[in-house]
């Protein structure tokens, strides 16, 4: 876990990419203070908040989620003095992922299931245990002007991309932007409730704000590169599985086929079942926010996995 100032009063706390969970948050340290996202879990994001406290001793006011998914909030009850901000999807969607069931997957190591004992082995890092979720209490339609001390963040509404209620933090006159996960940079991204169209376009938004820095949800820090590649990433993935899913193969077998080209060194490859899942639903007519049977998918991504012979990258 690394902090790095990448403007004046702006801080990003990054950790190193080392597969499912790892994320990125944000601090801007000026007026009340704001963060954006917290951790997975509460060992993690109590060292984040040391690495914040280095630089500004009081606690935040205010609490962004960029989404729901717990590697952004489940570490928000460790500021209680804070008001949390989200969009009012992810506040509803928050509560339905459970730190329990993710902590009995985590526990399930030994299990003669493979796929299972596999996320099993990829969760011990973690440790979901006493997570109580403390969801948004300040809700966000399209869009929330705040000013920190004369420093102007805009939280700006772009879903459905990557899940039903995705924000991203921008701060004009920094020039920064925070992502969340409509970014992973140098990491196969993971899309939830969404379409491709409103991703491409959550990234096209991105690069037209001009930011010199961009903080994504996962991996390191970059420039306008980072949603132009994604972008170029998704648009192949679906043209590719359009072009399968008409030949009549199941995504798996699709899965298997697709070159992964220049993107063959990104982190979590085996996403890309996930992938492939989604434009298949896409093509099928499905609405952006059908349910998904997220075991069926992990199942079929450490079969991916196995089948392609890829290596774990994990240090
Ligand atoms: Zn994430």
């Amino acid at each position: 876990m690394e902090l790095r100032e990448v403007a004046t009063d702006v801080y990003a706390c990054l950790q190193e990419d080392r597969g499912l969970g790892y994320s990125n948050s944000g601090l801007i340290k000026r007026g009340s203070g704001l963060v954006v996202d917290t951790f997975w879990d509460l060992g993690h994001t109590r060292e984040l908040i040391k690495h914040y406290e280095r630089v500004r001793s009081q606690p935040p006011g205010y609490v962004v989620n960029t989404h729901h998914n717990g590697d952004h909030c489940w570490g928000n009850q460790l500021f209680p003095e804070a008001e949390i901000i989200g969009h009012r999807l992810c506040a509803e969607a928050m509560l339905k992922e459970r730190p329990e069931a993710m902590q009995a997957v985590r526990d399930a190591g030994s299990s003669p299931d493979p796929a299972l004992a596999a996320m099993a082995e990829r969760l011990s890092d973690w440790d979901f245990s006493g997570i109580e979720l403390a969801p948004p209490t300040r809700l966000i339609e399209d869009r929330l002007s705040l000013d920190l001390d004369g420093v102007p963040v805009e939280l700006i509404y772009v879903g459905p991309a990557h899940t039903q209620g995705d924000l991203i933090v921008h701060l004009p006159e920094q020039r920064v932007v925070f992502s969340g996960d409509i970014l992973f940079r140098l990491c196969t991204p993971i899309g939830w409730e969404g379409t491709y169209a409103h991703w491409f376009s959550a990234l096209d938004y991105i690069v037209g704000l001009e930011p010199e820095i961009i903080v994504p949800g996962h991996g390191p820090l970059c420039g306008v590169e980072g949603p132009n590649e994604m972008k170029a990433y998704l648009e192949y993935v679906y043209s590719e599985s359009k072009r399968f899913f008409e030949a009549g193969l199941s995504t798996l077998e699709a899965s298997v086929k697709i070159e992964l080209g220049p993107y063959a060194d990104w982190t979590e490859p085996e996403r890309l079942l996930f992938n492939v899942e989604r434009a298949y639903r896409e093509l099928r007519g499905e609405p952006f926010d059908a349910p998904i049977d997220a075991l069926m998918l992990f199942r079929n991504m450490h079969e991916l996995y196995v089948l392609r012979g890829w290596d774990r990258r994990k240090p």
